[in-house]
């Protein structure tokens, strides 16, 4: 090749391949994947690409790309890391450099974990925009594609499914996301904001793809998931797991709705759900979508876990090296060097987990509780770290900001609360009862006179709907 493309941050190869046979004016693939690949007839699936030696090799030499790091920051087998043995990784690592790659999806297991394969290219339209603005033509991002996400981890919006197929088995087409845009004449935008489970998932996607390191062992993994249940009582102290609270509260936790849009809710009384396979025998393959669900529902996410079994690995590491030392030498460089503190690794790790946690705040019941930084820092039981060290986590602090309720906020929530409430129990609703029940001080009764009513009009409205 004379040429190829620059390959932008967190692009798949696909879609770098795709701007090639745009610009090399090649009217039929095959002759670009001649031209990439040195033939015409390579299996490349979108997000694992394979024969990727032979590709670099056919590079022009200004790009000094390698295999393994095309496979790190631009196909999704890292995403795989965490829930596959690390033996079948380091296996489909050798398909994706030496061979033309026709089996992966079987060796990672997935196709048996009973989550759909997503099937379409998603993209998210303003990052298409901006992409376009700062490099003069929009791409596929590699964290939009991770099944079971919908929205943009960067820009909080629904990403848009394309008609283009993740599995080009049998009719290989090449397409570029601006050409694609040009095809559809306009953007169709959703205006909604995405719900914080659902950006949980896109940034717990994204940071699992972007991860130093992933690897640590499924069976520390299980122990990892068992230790944290059992902090919340559903382990009993003998390792017993206690199914049907578990099962309950994870499913109260998402909601039936949310998990079966992402095949992954659990009916009570089965035994051999995915969540059993996984807290039983970490070796059957589980998807990394539900890791990141188990993670969630533990107030935890892929740093968090990652910087326990590091810091795990490191300990044992130390008492290895403590035995194998006589005791009686003390010199000074035996002593276990303090851990420094990453600073900016745990305010990322805390500030993903605040807006999940403040959604959760607002709806737990009965009782109604303001979401306020005291009551998020409760529930992370971080409370004194969050008043003490807040000027070293600024990410956290943010969020703090944006999660938090004002009074009137609060108040108005607690309103429409109540007179949801009220009318699902009584034919009609009076706006006095409503201030009564809200128990609203009289101070602030006539500020909120006219959004009563207008909140009973409407909540009559829906539910005669
Ligand atoms: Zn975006």
């Amino acid at each position: 090749m004379i040429f190829f493309p620059f390959v932008f941050e967190d692009e798949i190869l696909y879609s770098a391949m795709a701007r090639y046979h745009w610009i090399s004016g090649n009217i039929n693939p095959r002759a670009s994947m001649l031209d990439m690949f040195g033939s015409p007839n390579v299996c490349s699936t979108v997000l694992f690409p394979a024969n990727l030696k032979a590709f670099c090799e056919r590079l022009p030499l200004t790009h000094k790309l390698m295999p393994d790091e095309i496979i790190d920051n631009h196909t999704f087998l890292p995403y795989y890391e965490l829930s596959v043995p690390y033996e079948r990784i380091i296996k489909i690592k050798n398909i994706m450099t030496h061979e033309r790659g026709t089996s992966i999806y079987m060796s990672l297991g997935i196709a048996a974990s009973g989550i759909k394969k997503g099937g379409l290219l998603k993209y998210c339209p303003i990052c298409a925009h901006a992409d376009s603005m700062k490099y003069g033509e929009s791409y596929w991002h590699r964290s939009h594609q991770a099944e079971g996400v919908v929205a943009c981890y960067k820009h909080e919006c629904f990403l848009i499914e394309s008609s283009v197929k993740l599995n080009q088995r049998h009719k290989f087409e090449m397409i570029t996301l601006n050409n694609y845009i040009k095809s559809l004449g306009t953007i169709n935008k959703d205006e909604r904001k995405c719900s914080a489970k659902e950006l949980f998932l896109a940034q717990q996607s994204h940071d699992l793809l972007n991860m130093k390191s992933r690897v640590f062992g499924l069976e520390s993994i299980r122990k990892y998931y068992i230790d944290k249940l059992q902090e919340l009582d559903i382990v009993t102290t003998a390792g017993r797991v206690r199914w049907m609270d578990l099962i309950s509260r994870f499913t109260y936790f998402y909601g039936k709705e949310f998990l079966l849009r992402i095949d992954s809710y659990i009916a009570p009384g089965i035994e051999d759900t995915w969540l059993h396979k996984l807290l039983r025998f970490p070796r059957v393959t589980c998807h990394p979508l539900r890791h990141i669900l188990v993670l969630g529902f533990l107030k935890e996410n892929v740093f968090s876990l990652a910087a326990s079994l590091t810091h795990g690995k490191q300990k044992n590491v130390r008492n290895q090296y403590k035995k194998i030392i006589k005791p009686t030498n003390t010199s000074a460089q035996l002593k276990p060097k303090l851990l420094r503190i990453d600073w900016e690794k745990r305010d990322k790790a805390i500030a993903s987990k605040i807006a999940l946690i403040a959604e959760e705040i607002k709806n737990t019941g009965p009782r109604l509780i303001r979401v306020t930084k005291t009551e998020i820092g409760r529930q992370l039981r971080m409370q004194s770290l969050l008043v003490r060290a807040i000027h070293k986590l600024p990410l956290t602090s943010k969020a703090l900001n944006e999660s938090v309720e004002s009074l009137e906020q609060f108040q108005i929530r607690r309103i429409r609360r109540t007179v949801k409430r009220l009318i699902e129990r009584q034919p009609i609703v009076l706006p006095w009862e409503v201030k009564r029940a809200a128990g609203l001080r009289k101070a602030f009764e006539l500020k909120y006179d006219e959004l009563i009513k207008e909140e009973i009009q409407k909540q009559v409205k829906q539910s005669e709907i």
